[in-house]
């Protein structure tokens, strides 16, 4: 059966099927918000991820490795804001083990993940986290200098919905990681030759088109999309540009530092096609002085 709905904006018109097929769902882009999705919808069982079970097994590693970017992370909140970041909201904190480096540098830090592993483990860890979607956020009663969401928008069942949450608990920045669907990769690969090519020198079996996978990834979210949610969710655009997923800041998720993903990761980036977007916004309701935009071109420039 055809989709009726963008499962992003909710649009009902404009849907069109790209032709391609992934774990039996096909791939729709909307003409409204120009986002990518899988209908019919693939139900991920995110129990069964065996996320929170690998990160347990890296915590310390993994805490210490992303320390030095969660303080430079609260540094860009704390340059668009120009005052200090106290209380920080992750978005998908798995383990919690970003979640471990933001507490150890003194912020007031929750995480809020689907993976009940996840959050165990990042309360056994002795961090303040809670089993909630993205959606649900405002749940929390609370609001946040930072909001952060790396790599785990696109795993969302309700896009619109979880982009509300966001300005619901937001009083400051927020800062939102998601694969690019229309980054050079991403791109590349709904030819059938270097989908198989990319297959087989990764070595696994996953079939991506458009960064949708069918496993985790079951909405794309463009440059468009991003725009048209955040003001769907009354929130301001600060920066929104395609990202490196080793960018020496925001590049926390899963770096890959091999030879061959560096020179295909060069040669997106100088293409301004990089793996991920990068999106930072405020709720429209918070005034920001000119002084504290100023740092804006730097980062800009990254
Ligand atoms: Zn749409």
């Amino acid at each position: 059966m055809d989709a009726k709905q963008c499962r992003i904006c909710r649009s009902n018109t404009r849907l069109r099927p790209s032709g391609s097929v992934v774990c039996g769902s096909n791939v729709y882009q909307c003409n409204n918000c120009a986002g990518w999705f899988l209908h019919p919808e693939v139900q991920v069982d995110y129990m069964q991820s065996d996320w929170g079970g690998r990160r347990l097994q890296s915590f310390a590693a993994m805490s210490e490795r992303v320390r030095p970017r969660a303080r430079a992370v609260a540094r860009v909140a704390e340059s668009i804001l120009g005052r200090k970041v106290e209380s920080v909201l992750e978005i998908g904190c798995a383990s919690g083990y970003l979640g471990a480096a933001m507490r150890d540098l003194g912020f007031r830090y929750v995480g809020i993940d689907v993976d009940r592993d996840g959050v165990n483990s990042a309360n056994a860890h002795g961090i303040s986290a809670q089993e909630l979607p993205a959606e649900r956020a405002a749940e929390l009663g609370d609001r946040f200098d930072l909001v952060i969401s790396l790599d785990v928008l696109e795993h969302v069942q309700s896009p619109l919905d979880a982009f509300k949450a966001i300005a619901n608990v937001s009083q400051g920045v927020a800062i939102i990681c998601v694969p690019n669907p229309d980054g050079l990769m991403a791109r590349l690969r709904s030819f059938d030759t270097i989908q198989w090519l990319a297959m087989k020198a990764l070595g696994n079996s996953r079939h991506i088109v458009r960064s949708l996978d069918g496993h985790w990834h079951n909405i794309a979210y463009s440059r468009r999309t991003l725009e048209l949610l955040c003001e769907q969710a009354d929130l301001d655009v600060i920066l929104l540009r395609s990202m490196s997923i080793n960018d020496p800041t925001f590049g926390i998720v899963e770096p890959n530092t091999s030879l061959s993903y560096r020179v295909i990761d060069i040669l997106s980036m100088a293409f301004g096609m990089g793996p991920e977007l990068l999106l930072v916004a405020k709720p429209k309701s918070l005034a920001l002085g000119c002084e504290a935009l100023r740092p804006l071109g730097k980062i800009n420039q990254q």
